[in-house]
């Protein structure tokens, strides 16, 4: 894979890039560029047909210096030993900007998980659940949903991790199911907390979302309830796509039946509009842009062209550093991933504190916790970017890499 859309040699160029402003030392910088552990498995599990086949799981633990690692797992066929550890990495400077008491984490199967049956599917989680036992737990590192997981697959790991050590864990995992200990609010935070730091931005600027045109792109948990979360607030949602493509209406596109038909038929493709491709979409002339997809969609070669003011993040890593410097000498504001999408690993944290309490909170709690949280993240990390005249993806690296340093000055000698 080339430098430029590597994923962990971004992590590492973006580490790199606010090393001098905060003054880290080389051994810092060191310490920092790679995954405190890495953990690669062969995973066994047998198919429908008998055949045994051989996956490879993933776990990278980035930093436990504020705490245990934290971060999602991802079944899918591109994953690689890079990906994860770019995205522990990225886990680790997210939980720094919303200031929560962890470290960064990411998992991954190496498998085209959608493909697979239902009972195939359980076969794998736990088979893969079975290797992973030994290397998580509440104090030490605490798994997700991510990409192609929701609670079911969380639900199969709490499962065989409680027969690991003989009793139930619920807080070994976060995105549970609610009647297993999973927390109100979880399945919708992530897009959530995306809408309240868009309302935020708004809200600073003097503006009003009232008729503001979006562009979403990937139509997951993420993507739909950011969707329908910003429609509720009156701006208008006029593209939608998902792995197989997009549509278009100028009216705007009902974001209810397009979940209700994505549900149905699994993909956006046939619901009323033009067809477009994911390329076509990041372009559309509309005023807010959410990648909500995968890694690499603004890059070098289409940031240019797109003509959105505003991007939030929804997805992990979508916009490369090359696209970064473009877009903000176009005046693009770019509300990054470890800001915009930290509303997800914000109520995980809540639904691990609900876990170890044993006492568990309302929605509306849940809600308008992570919206003080979304609001005051998005304020400081607005702040440092006009300090220090630099886009938003620079400023929140400031906030959160100084948070992790000034961890680990304390506790070692780095
Ligand atoms: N996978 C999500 C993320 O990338 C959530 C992680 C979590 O809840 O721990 O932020």
């Amino acid at each position: 894979m080339p430098e430029q859309t590597n994923p962990f040699a971004i992590a590492r160029q973006q580490l790199h890039a606010v090393a001098d402003k905060l003054k880290l030392s080389a051994a810092m910088i060191g310490f920092l560029s790679e995954p405190e552990a890495l953990h690669v498995f062969t995973v066994p599990f047998a198919r429908d047909d008998g055949r045994i086949e051989v996956v490879t799981g993933i776990r990278a633990q980035h930093s436990f210096a504020r705490g245990p690692a934290k971060g999602g797992i991802r079944f899918h066929p591109d994953v690689t030993i890079d990906e994860v550890k770019a995205l522990s990495m990225w886990m680790t400077w997210k939980c720094a900007v919303v200031d929560i008491p962890y470290g960064g984490g990411k998992g991954g199967l190496v498998i085209d998980y959608k493909a697979l049956s239902q009972g195939e599917k359980e076969r794998l989680t736990r088979a893969f659940a079975r290797r992973l036992t030994k290397v998580i737990g509440p104090d030490f590192d605490i798994p997700a949903p991510d990409v192609n997981t929701g609670p079911q697959e969380m639900m199969w790991i709490a499962d065989e991790y409680g027969h690991f050590v003989g009793h139930p864990e619920p807080a070994v995992i976060t995105g549970k199911p609610v009647d297993c200990g999973g927390s109100l609010g979880r399945g919708s935070a992530t897009g959530r907390g995306l809408v309240f730091c868009v309302e935020r931005y708004f809200e600073n600027h003097g503006m009003s979302l009232k008729g503001k045109t979006v562009a979403v792109q990937g139509f997951g948990n993420a993507g739909q309830y950011a969707a329908r979360l910003i429609a509720g607030l009156g701006a208008s949602v006029v593209a939608i796509s998902d792995s197989q493509g997009g549509v278009f209406h100028d009216k705007g596109i009902s974001v209810g039946a397009a979940i209700d038909h994505k549900t149905r038929t699994g993909q956006v493709a046939g619901l009323d509009g033009r067809a477009i491709s994911n390329a076509e979409l990041l372009e559309l002339d509309v005023d807010i842009l959410i990648p909500a997809a995968l890694e690499n969609q603004i890059t070098g070669s289409n940031a240019g062209r797109v003509k959105a003011r505003l991007i939030a993040e929804a997805a992990n890593g979508p916009t490369t550093p090359e696209a970064d410097q473009i877009l903000f000498a176009r005046g693009v504001t770019v509300i990054p991933d470890i800001l915009a999408n930290a509303g997800g690993v914000t109520v995980s944290y809540f639904e691990w504190v609900q876990n170890r309490q044993r006492y568990y909170w309302t929605e509306e709690d849940v809600n308008s916790r992570l919206r003080e949280i979304m609001r005051r993240s998005l304020d400081q990390v607005e702040r440092m970017a006009a300090e220090h005249k630099c886009h938003w993806r620079e400023a929140a690296y400031l906030l959160a890499v100084a948070r992790v340093a000034g961890a680990l000055r304390v506790t070692r000698d780095l």
